[in-house]
């Protein structure tokens, strides 16, 4: 069983990373290429594995080195589908953390890479978060759409807020689009936690994961900040550490509403 877990993994891992290399572009799927010039994978070449093993890591025809994302995302899906299998009690719970961490992953990748959260992306995750929520027997219809209401309704607060704060920072020039810490990518996806966390878990995926942002934030600064490499304003993907809070509520649940709820 865990080798068919191990499988059905991997070969997740690899049509997100085929995703993760053609939506950004073609806002569609479109068959494994090589990023650099466009010329068609071969098939060993659709998984990342089996191209190292075989030593294809370079395109054949500009001789490209493949991205090392490919590799790391193909061995984060197995050992992800791995501790999904572990954590689930039904098969029901399986595929519906499997499904939802597998379009998490998708979104990671691409706003990493690109700073992007597509909608191409969000829309259908939004659709298929809905039905997992109502085949969870500890979820409601009304639990998933109110969390989805939450988090819509708390990102575009604070999209709105973002703007305004950029306006100001930029001296009322409006070149500061690009460069917005939050962009309207960040509200869908905000949208969409709620709907795989519902409410209340919402609340406390999005508070962990601007958290988490906020200290890596703070970090990164320090960092530059000794290596002399000071900029007031560096744009960072908000995506992941969204997700990171999402996946926590997912999986252990929400303590600290509940210790605020138990005072
Ligand atoms: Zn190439």
């Amino acid at each position: 069983m865990i080798i068919a877990i191990a499988i059905l993994g991997w070969a997740f891992g690899a049509a997100i990373n085929w995703l993760a290399d053609s939506l950004p572009f073609f806002r569609k799927p479109a068959m494994p290429r090589c990023p650099a010039c466009t010329a068609p994978f071969s098939p060993i070449s659709w998984f990342a594995v089996p191209a190292i093993i075989a030593r294809v890591w370079r395109c054949e025809y500009c001789s490209t080195r493949r991205q090392t994302r490919t590799l790391l995302v193909e061995i984060l899906a197995i050992a992800g589908s791995i501790s999904i299998y572990f954590w689930s009690n039904s098969p029901t719970s399986f595929w519906s953390a499997f499904l939802v961490s597998a379009v998490f992953l998708l979104i990671i990748v691409i706003d990493m890479e690109h700073k992007l959260i597509l909608h191409v992306v969000t829309f259908p995750a939004a659709v298929l978060f809905i039905v997992l929520g109502l085949l969870n027997p500890q979820m409601s219809l009304g639990r998933v759409l109110l969390g989805g209401a939450v988090g819509f309704g708390l990102f575009f607060l604070l999209y709105l807020l973002g703007g305004i704060f950029a306006r100001n920072v930029s001296g009322g020039q409006d070149n500061a689009d690009d460069e917005v810490a939050l962009g309207f990518g960040d509200v869908t996806l905000a949208t969409i936690i709620g709907l795989a966390v519902g409410f209340p878990g919402v609340i406390e995926a999005l508070l962990r994961g601007i958290l988490a942002a906020g200290l890596f934030s703070i970090a990164y600064l320090i960092f530059m900040k000794m290596r002399r490499r000071y900029s007031a304003f560096t744009p960072i993907p908000y995506g992941p550490f969204l997700i990171l809070g999402a996946w926590w509520v997912y999986f252990w649940g929400w303590a600290w509403l509940e210790r605020i709820l138990n005072m």
